[in-house]
C-alpha cells in the first residue's frame, strides 16, 4: 500500500457510456482503442509531438531523486527552456519517452504545456462597483456633495447608477468610461480613493451573444403531422427517417422534438456535416433555447472544446444540446434523450484519416442505444443505404413533401452545353441561358448562386508546342492555377511554385488551360457583368476561424449578388433571396470514379437547387451539361429521388455494393514504389484463399503517390449472409502474418471500414 499524495480529478472525465462506446468503434472500425481514445479527448496531447515540456520551477530539486534518462531530460531542460516531445525522442528510446515524463510530472519536476494549463483555468474578467459604504443613502450624498467640485468623477458615480438602474449585469471599466465620457484614468482614481471597487468574476471561454429568446414556432399542417409520426416511431422504438424536401421546415420539426427532450431533463445531440457552414443554424437554436444550446467546434482550441466538454459531463444546464460535427459522439453524455443526424447523406459524417475511421451517422446509432435514446436522421436527399433501411422495415420512413409557405420547389432547366453549339451560345464558360437568367434575376433585385464543384483557375495548364503540363513533384497531379495568387498549386500537399510564362520543358510561350474552377467563374462573369457584386465560397476564401461567417453575412445582407462557390453551397443554407441558381457543369460529378458518384451528383444538385426560391416565388435552377440525357440530370430535373433511388439500387444489387454488401478497404502505403506492389500482391493474395472472388484488387488509386509515398488499394465485398465478426477475425489472422514479414516493416495497411 502506498500514500496518497494527491487527488487529481474528483470525479471520472470519462464516463462509463464513454468506455464501452470507444471499445465498440475500436472493434467495429478495426483499429485501437488508442486511437478512438486520441480522436475523443478534446486534450489528448501528451501523444501529440508538439507537446512541449518545461521545468516546473520547483526550487530544491535533488538531483538524487532522479533515473539517469530523467536526468538527460532534467539537464536539457536547464539548457534550453522547453521541450518538444519529438525533441525528447532523440534523447530518449521512444517506447521510455511517456512513461518518463509521466513520471517527471508526478514527481513535479516538469509540466507538460504550460501554456495549456494555465488556459484550462476559467478565465477572469475585471468589473468595477461602488464602495459598499455607500449602501447608506446618508454616505451616499455626503459623496456626491464632496464630488460636486470634481464633476467628471460626480459624472462617472452618476452614470454607474443609470446603467445598473437599467440592467443588474456586471460592469466593466471600459463600459463605464464609455458611458460617462471620463477616461480610464479617472475612473482608476476613484478606485484609488476606494470610491470604487475592482473585483473578478469568472466566465466561459465558450460564450454566444444570445439576445432574447423567442418560442412562438407554430408547426404547419403537414409539419405537425409528420412531428406526430416521428413521435409514434419513438413510441415503438424507432429510428426515424425524415425525408423532406429541402426548404421544408425539417428544422422546425427538429427543434419541437428537442423541446420534449429538454423538458425531460435530458441531453440532445445535434449532428451536422459541417458545423463551420452552419451560423445559420446554430442562430436559429440559439434564439430558440436560448443558453441551453452549446457548440462544439473543431475550430475551436483546445480551451474552447475542454470547457465544452466539462459542461456535457456534468450536465448542467448550459449543455442541454450539443451542436456538433461528427466528433461530437464521443463527448460525455450523461444521459442523452434523442440524436438529430441532420442531413444524413452527408459524406463528412465519415472520418477519412485518421483513424478511427468512423462515421458519426452509424456509431450514433450504436451511442443512441446505450442511453435509451431516440434517433431521427433527416435530409432531402437520403443516402442509399438510410433509405433502403427505410423501406426494410429497419427504420420508420416520415415524407414530408411541400416546401413551408407552399413555395413550389425550383423549376430545374437543364441547358446542352455540347460542342457543336458552342459558338453561337457559349461566353467563357455562360450559356446565353443562364447570362440571360442572371440579368433578369440582378436587374429584379434578387440573387444568384453559381456552383462549381472545383477551385482555383483551372486544374490542367497544356503547353500547345510539346504537351507538357506541370505536375506536382511529390503527387502524381497535375498543378491547379490560381490566378489571385499567381501560383500553381497542389492541392494534395500545398506544394506550390509562381505561375510560368513559358513551358517548364520546352520554353514554348503558348499555354493553354483546362478544364475551370471556381476563380475561373468569378473571373469570367466579372468581366461580363462589370456592375454585379460578386462573392466567392471555396475553402480558398474560407480559411480561418470565421472565414465562413463573413462570406455568409455578406450574401445574406445582400452586400454581394452573385455567391461561385463549390459544394459548401450545398450545405443547408437557407437565403431568402436567392431566385437563380446556375450548377457551372454537371458532367465533372457524374464522371468521377467511384461507385457512389451517381448517387452524390444527384445529392448535390438537388441540394444546391434547394437554395433556390425558399421563400416567395419559385426559384429557378439552370444545369448546363454536355449529357442532357444522361439519367441522373434527367432525375435531378424532374426532383425524382424515388427514380433515382431505384436505378441506383438496382445497380448496387447487380454489382455487389452497399446496402447488399458490406466493404472493408485496405490502404497499402509506403516511400517505396515496388515493396507497396509486393505487399499489396501478398496481402490480397492472403486475403483470396479465404474470401475468394469476394477480394477485388490491388488497385493504385487515381491518385497513386501523395507526399512521395505509394498508394495501392484491396477492396473486400462482404455478403449479406456472411458473419461480420467471423470475417474480421479471419482478416486480424492474415494481417497478423503480413506483420511478421520483417520486409514490409515499412509498408503501413490502412483499415477502412464501411469506406466512402
Ligand atoms: P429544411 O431544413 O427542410 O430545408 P428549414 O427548416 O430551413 O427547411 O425551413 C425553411 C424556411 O422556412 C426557414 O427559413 C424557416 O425559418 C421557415 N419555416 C419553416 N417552418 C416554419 C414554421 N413552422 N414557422 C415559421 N417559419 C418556418
Ligand atoms: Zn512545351
Ligand atoms: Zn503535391
Amino acid at each position: 500500500a502506498k500514500p496518497i499524495e494527491q487527488i487529481l480529478d474528483e470525479l471520472p472525465v470519462v464516463t462509463m457510456f464513454q468506455l464501452e462506446f470507444w471499445q465498440w468503434i475500436s472493434k467495429y472500425y478495426m483499429c485501437a482503442t488508442g486511437e478512438v481514445l486520441k480522436a475523443a479527448l478534446p486534450g489528448a496531447f501528451l501523444l501529440e509531438s508538439e507537446t512541449l515540456i518545461q521545468l516546473s520551477g520547483e526550487k530544491d530539486i535533488s538531483e538524487e531523486i532522479l533515473t539517469d534518462q530523467e536526468y538527460l531530460i532534467y539537464e536539457a531542460l536547464q539548457r534550453q527552456s522547453s521541450l518538444k516531445i519529438h525533441e525528447v525522442i532523440q534523447l530518449l528510446d521512444k517506447k521510455t519517452v511517456l512513461p518518463v515524463i509521466n513520471s517527471m510530472v508526478a514527481k513535479n519536476i516538469v509540466v507538460i504545456n504550460q501554456e495549456i494549463f494555465e488556459q484550462y483555468k476559467p478565465k477572469l474578467i475585471r468589473y468595477v462597483r461602488l464602495n459598499k459604504k455607500f449602501d447608506a443613502e446618508k454616505e451616499m450624498h455626503s459623496l456626491l456633495d464632496e464630488l460636486s467640485r470634481a464633476p467628471k468623477q460626480r459624472d462617472v458615480i452618476l452614470s454607474l447608477f443609470q446603467i445598473q438602474a437599467q440592467n443588474k449585469k456586471p460592469i466593466q471599466i471600459k463600459e463605464l468610461s464609455s458611458a460617462s465620457g471620463a477616461s480610464a484614468a479617472i475612473i482608476k482614481s476613484l478606485i484609488a480613493k476606494n470610491v470604487l471597487e475592482e473585483y473578478h468574476l469568472k466566465t466561459d471561454r465558450v460564450k454566444f451573444e444570445i439576445g432574447e429568446t423567442d418560442q412562438s414556432l407554430i408547426l404547419n399542417e403537414w409539419q405537425q403531422a409528420a412531428f406526430e409520426e416521428v413521435n409514434s416511431g419513438f413510441a415503438n422504438k424507432e429510428i426515424c427517417l425524415l425525408h423532406g424536401v429541402t426548404s421544408s421546415g425539417k428544422t422546425e420539426i427538429y427543434i419541437k422534438l428537442i423541446e420534449q427532450v429538454i423538458a425531460q431533463g435530458k441531453q440532445v445531440l445535434y449532428l451536422l456535416p459541417e458545423i463551420a457552414l452552419t451560423s445559420q443554424l446554430v442562430e436559429r437554436l440559439q434564439s430558440f433555447f436560448g443558453e441551453q444550446v452549446l457548440v462544439y467546434h473543431s475550430k475551436y482550441s483546445v480551451n474552447e472544446r475542454m470547457e465544452v466538454y466539462k459542461h456535457v459531463l456534468s450536465g448542467d444546464t448550459k449543455a442541454k444540446i450539443i451542436l456538433g460535427a461528427r466528433s461530437s459522439i464521443f463527448l460525455p453524455f450523461q444521459d442523452l434523450g434523442l440524436i438529430v443526424v441532420d442531413e444524413e447523406h452527408e459524406t463528412t459524417f465519415k472520418q477519412f484519416d485518421p483513424a478511427p475511421r468512423y462515421n458519426a451517422r452509424d456509431a450514433s446509432i450504436v451511442l443512441a442505444n446505450m442511453h435509451k435514446a431516440n434517433v431521427v436522421m433527416g435530409s432531402a436527399t437520403p443516402s442509399l443505404e438510410s433509405y433502403f433501411n427505410a423501406t426494410h422495415n429497419k427504420y420508420k420512413l416520415i415524407s414530408l413533401n411541400r416546401r413551408f409557405g407552399n413555395v413550389q420547389l425550383p423549376d430545374i432547366e437543364i441547358v446542352d452545353i455540347k460542342e457543336k453549339y458552342k459558338k453561337k451560345r457559349m461566353t467563357g464558360h455562360f450559356s446565353d441561358r443562364l447570362l440571360e437568367e442572371i440579368k433578369i434575376t440582378l436587374e429584379e433585385g434578387e440573387q444568384v448562386i453559381l456552383f462549381q464543384n472545383r477551385r482555383g483557375y483551372s486544374p490542367i495548364l497544356e503547353c500547345l508546342t510539346c504537351g507538357h503540363s506541370p505536375q506536382c513533384p511529390n503527387c502524381d497531379v497535375s498543378l491547379t492555377y490560381h490566378n489571385n495568387s499567381n501560383q500553381l498549386r497542389c492541392h494534395y500537399c500545398g506544394y506550390h511554385i509562381a505561375m510560368q510564362k513559358k513551358c517548364m520543358a520546352c520554353d514554348s510561350l503558348e499555354i493553354t488551360t483546362k478544364g475551370f474552377g471556381t476563380e475561373q467563374i468569378e473571373t469570367e462573369l466579372k468581366a461580363l457583368l462589370p456592375e454585379a457584386r460578386i462573392g466567392r465560397m471555396d475553402l480558398d476564401t474560407t480559411r480561418g476561424k470565421h472565414g465562413h461567417q463573413k462570406i455568409i453575412s455578406a450574401f445574406e445582407q445582400e452586400s454581394i449578388d452573385v455567391l461561385v462557390g463549390t459544394q459548401m453551397l450545398s450545405k443547408g443554407l437557407d437565403f431568402r433571396k436567392v431566385r437563380l441558381v446556375g450548377i457551372m457543369n454537371a458532367d465533372n460529378l457524374l464522371n468521377f470514379p467511384d461507385f457512389r458518384a451517381h448517387e452524390r451528383s444527384f445529392q448535390l444538385m438537388l441540394q444546391v437547387a434547394g437554395r433556390a426560391g425558399r421563400t416567395k416565388a419559385r426559384g429557378k435552377v439552370l444545369v448546363q451539361t454536355y449529357n442532357p440525357h444522361h439519367q441522373i440530370v434527367k432525375q435531378v430535373s424532374e426532383n425524382n429521388y424515388f427514380e433515382m433511388y431505384k436505378e441506383q439500387l438496382e445497380e448496387r444489387y447487380q454489382y455487389k455494393y452497399p446496402p447488399y454488401y458490406k466493404l472493408i478497404k485496405f490502404t497499402l502505403k509506403s516511400r517505396d514504389y515496388s515493396k507497396t506492389n509486393e505487399a499489396a500482391d501478398w496481402l490480397a493474395q492472403g486475403l483470396s484463399t479465404i474470401f475468394k472472388q469476394h477480394v477485388l484488387g490491388p488497385e493504385f488509386p487515381p491518385v497513386a503517390r501523395i507526399r512521395n509515398e505509394y498508394y495501392k488499394n484491396i477492396l473486400l465485398k462482404i455478403p449479406p449472409n456472411q458473419s461480420l465478426g467471423k470475417t474480421k477475425q479471419y482478416i486480424n489472422k492474415v494481417l497478423g502474418s503480413f506483420r511478421s514479414v520483417g520486409v514490409w516493416r515499412s509498408v503501413r495497411v490502412i483499415i477502412n471500414v464501411d469506406p466512402y
